[in-house]
């Protein structure tokens, strides 16, 4: 018998739920795209959205996902035959280097592999090379959503700077934006690329690409830009259809508006410290359940998890098979395992995530936790006990 009717629970990274806040603020009729309440409403976007990445630099708008965001982050700053160094630590790392290297950049590639984040002393020495003074750009994902694995980004600056490196550093921060701390101005980050769909609880279609007073120096330096990626007119415009480089994308405005309130509303620090709570409790259910059995978390050490996005391996065909029993018994899904088995791969079926990030709350993850084991007795999936009372309480820490 399925007992999943009733809300669904889409519990993947990304796209995140969305808050009925949001929901209620896109039920309108198409606004005056002229001029009046939707122009004073984009002015007031833009000084929040460099609250929540802490800057106090630039801001482009796009009309598009988080892969049209890495494609706007690079075409305003690296050229075809320019070299860039990505540090990679999961899929999306890769993926941004391929969309970089369709572009003519040449990308070389430091992998951190799937457990471990980047480890700045190894990106010191690689610039501290002769040849590294040709990498216009440090490129790095700040959480990689697939390994679930979060870097520290101020450190990659600061290997940076101990090799006297110039270039820009280019920051990923897609899935961590509003749920794990980030800090633009603080750490020195040049170019920061996110999405509306994953912390910001808006629905998937709006990037966001930041970029610092020198990022938008160093663009001088291209003999062109194409015309839809171009920062330029975004982040200054003169009449209003540039912040969007065409109609805006409104009803997404609405959205964002209502969803960076309740950001505000809750105040981000508390937002952050929710997120760390949250995951805390998600990580004791697991460390329980693997006690006895085949569940693991991809990132051992505690420090290098993100608290947006938690990967998991199960084994083959465990993974899938819980997936699919939660989908269907409980009404709740899952994240699939991403890289960490190519498609097609019978260990593909071993892996699942948890996405966080967003309008989550205890009961939600109580609420998921619980289903999954559910899932494991009904699946015969050998697990340890009492991990729903060490995730309860974590929740009843102060
Ligand atoms: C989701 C995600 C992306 C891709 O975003 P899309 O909107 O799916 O294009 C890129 N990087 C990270 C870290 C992500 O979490």
């Amino acid at each position: 018998m399925s007992l999943r009717h009733g809300r669904p629970y889409l519990a993947i990274p990304g796209p995140s739920v969305m808050p009925d806040r949001v929901l209620q603020a896109m039920q309108q009729p198409a606004p005056n795209i002229y001029g009046g309440a939707l122009q004073d409403m984009v002015e007031t976007i833009v000084p929040d959205l460099k609250r929540v990445a802490r800057t106090r630099h630039n801001v482009a708008i796009y009309t598009c996902n988080g892969h049209g965001g890495w494609e706007a982050a690079v075409a305003n700053t690296l050229a075809p035959g320019d070299k860039a160094l990505l540090l990679a630590t999961g899929r999306f790392g890769h993926g941004w280097a391929e969309i970089a290297g369709r572009m003519g950049v040449e990308v070389e590639i430091l992998d951190f592999g799937r457990a471990q984040p980047i480890d700045a002393a190894r990106v010191a020495e690689r610039l501290q090379a002769p040849d590294a003074q040709d990498f216009r750009a440090v490129m790095a994902v700040h959480v990689d959503t697939s390994t679930s694995l979060r870097s520290d980004i101020a450190a990659v600056r600061q290997a940076m700077n101990a090799a006297g490196h110039p270039g820009l550093l280019m920051v990923d921060c897609i899935a961590s934006l509003g749920c794990d701390a980030f800090d633009m101005d603080g750490w020195g980050v040049d170019v920061m690329v996110t999405g509306s769909q994953k912390g910001l609880m808006t629905p998937p279609g709006l990037a966001f690409v930041f970029f610092s007073d020198r990022a938008a120096e160093n663009r001088k330096r291209l003999s062109q830009v194409s015309y839809y990626w171009d920062w330029e007119p975004r982040a200054f415009p003169e009449e209003f259809y540039q912040y969007f480089g065409g109609t805006a994308p409104t009803h997404h405005l609405f959205a964002l508006r209502a969803a960076l309130d309740m950001l505000h509303d809750e105040g981000l620090e508390q937002v952050l410290s929710r997120h760390a709570h949250l995951a805390r409790a998600i990580w004791a259910a697991m460390d329980r359940w693997g006690a006895c059995g085949p569940m693991r978390l991809n990132v051992a050490d505690p420090a290098h998890r993100s608290h947006a996005v938690t990967a998991a391996q199960l084994g083959a065909p465990h993974g899938t098979a819980l997936r699919d029993w939660l989908t269907e018994k409980a009404g709740v899904t899952l994240g699939i395992g991403l890289g960490m088995a190519p498609p097609g791969d019978p260990a593909w079926h071993g892996f699942f995530r948890i996405g966080h990030m967003g309008h989550v709350n205890a009961h939600m993850v109580l609420g998921v936790l619980g289903t999954v084991e559910a899932g494991l007795n009904a699946l015969d999936i050998p697990h340890g006990t009492g991990a729903l009372e060490a995730a309860a309480a974590v929740i009843a820490e102060g």
